[in-house]
């Protein structure tokens, strides 16, 4: 069986390595440049490779091709390997059939990477033999190759999930659903939704599927199709027989097949509303797993969150600079502002995706009192809000949005830098911009 890979990244890689070992003839193919340490380990393991170009004679007799996520649908080499009609997969759906292994499939909008963090730290913490894979460091095909795990959390993106057609997570868990990457789903948020419900398509009855029940795309996506999973809602609103949810305004209670956790939501490490419904998701993957209460308690309350995500980076004379640097669209943003209990000066902008801020209004009213602009797409921010705020300005780089934020709080207040926007006008990536903001806000 030939195994053609479109992709020398890490999903790449590890899937031609994992090929290789379940004796594949193996040949992988970049159309831009593999970095120097991918192709020192497809030396390593004798892997036949080509970069900066897609040779279609090698590439069309495949059996199977894996597709790397980056690489849409419409690019040639893909529309001519599916109008042959050869499989294109995910390294997922790839992979997922040479394991044993239960996984724990996480999906969502916004606070996958959160979640899925959260949930490995209470399964490790527990005890259990756990991997962190999907969109999260070492690949999914790699570690199946070398080390292999008892079971998976894997944080899945929708282009993951698109490759996928036989895979079936023992837990499904979908976060939320916005409208994100539609530039990818010919502009229909409706085929973004069914991309993310993939996740549950193959499950069984004795698979549980873990979901916001506030949301309202996947309450309609549940109300209009059917899975034959078990379903686990968690909601802030609601309440359940079976399912996680807030009791008495300050206790998450978790009630799954009779067995019920309860914990003081102040006791929880992470802050923010959305960071509740991140425990409450994660908490009922644990119950689930059999955890033992007293550790999912002891996790939930001393896990330290992720860089980029609502990151407290220093207090300076009593004023707090808060990294939201990985909130690249306005829902993101939303929870970010919701969470703010002092006076905020809001650093925001970069590449806008098509943001409709009015979902925003109220929030910067009652928590903004000064904007910074930092990007390229100002104006539909300045439009929006400069009614708003007292106090509006426009910069064109990091160190200068940090130094005018100091000059603008005052003590008690806080910075918060959640843009609602991608990040690659002024940097890399939303890493690079996290790590700007943190490098100024140091050198205050
Ligand atoms: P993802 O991996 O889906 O991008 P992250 O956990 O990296 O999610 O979080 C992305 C952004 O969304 C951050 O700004 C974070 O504060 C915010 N966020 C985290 N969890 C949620 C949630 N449940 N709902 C909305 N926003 C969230």
């Amino acid at each position: 069986m030939r195994l053609v890979i479109l992709g020398g990244g890490e999903s790449g890689v590890g899937t031609a390595i994992l090929g290789k070992k379940q004796g594949y003839e193996v040949f992988l193919s970049d159309f831009g440049k593999i970095k120097d340490n991918y192709k020192d380990v497809l030396k390593q393991y004798d892997i036949k490779w080509e970069d900066e170009k897609h040779t279609e004679d090698l590439i069309l007799n495949a059996d199977v091709v894996m597709k790397s996520p980056g690489i849409p649908d419409k690019v040639l080499i893909v529309q001519k390997l599916l109008a042959k009609g050869v499989p294109v997969v995910s390294e997922i759906e790839f992979t997922a059939q040479f394991t044993k292994a239960k996984t724990i499939g996480i999906t969502g909008s916004n606070g996958k990477t959160t979640t899925t963090m959260l949930t490995y730290h209470l399964l490790k913490s527990g005890g259990l033999n756990v991997g962190l894979a999907g969109n999260i460091g070492k690949s999914f095909a790699w570690q199946v190759a070398e080390e292999d795990y008892d079971c998976y959390v894997l944080e899945l993106s929708s282009f993951q999930l698109d490759g996928c057609f036989k895979y079936r997570p023992d837990i499904a868990l979908i976060t939320n659903i916005s409208p994100d990457h539609l530039d990818r789903y010919e502009y229909k948020y409706e085929n973004y939704i069914a991309s993310k419900f993939r996740i549950t398509s193959n499950q069984t009855e004795n698979d549980y599927l873990i979901f916001d029940a506030d949301d309202e795309a996947i309450s309609i996506w549940l109300q209009q199709h059917k899975t034959k999973a078990k379903l686990i809602p968690f909601s802030l609103t609601q309440t359940f027989e079976n399912g996680a949810f807030i009791k008495n305004d300050d206790t998450m209670d978790i009630i799954i097949n009779n067995e019920e956790f309860e914990m003081k939501t102040e006791e929880v490490s992470l802050e923010g509303k959305h960071n509740m419904k991140n425990a409450m998701a994660a908490a009922s993957v644990a119950q689930l797993m059999k955890i033992r209460k007293q550790t999912i308690r002891e996790s939930l309350s001393n896990f330290q969150g992720v860089t980029h995500r609502l990151e407290k980076v220093l207090k300076i004379q009593n004023v707090q600079y808060i990294n939201d640097s990985k909130a690249t669209n306005v829902n993101a943003t939303f929870f970010a502002l919701d969470s703010m209990t002092v006076p905020t000066v809001w650093i925001v902008g970069g590449v806008d995706k098509g943001n409709d801020y009015t979902e925003l209004m109220s929030l910067v009213r009652e928590k903004v009192k000064a904007i910074i602009c930092l990007g390229v797409d100002n104006k539909k921010i300045i439009d929006a809000f400069g009614n708003v705020v007292d106090m509006m300005v426009e910069v064109d780089n990091m160190r200068d949005a940090v130094i005018t934020a100091k000059h603008i709080a005052e003590k008690g207040d806080a910075v918060l830098l959640s843009p609602a926007c991608a990040s690659f006008d002024l940097f890399q990536n939303y890493e690079d911009r996290g790590n700007q903001f943190k490098v100024a806000v140091q050198n205050l």
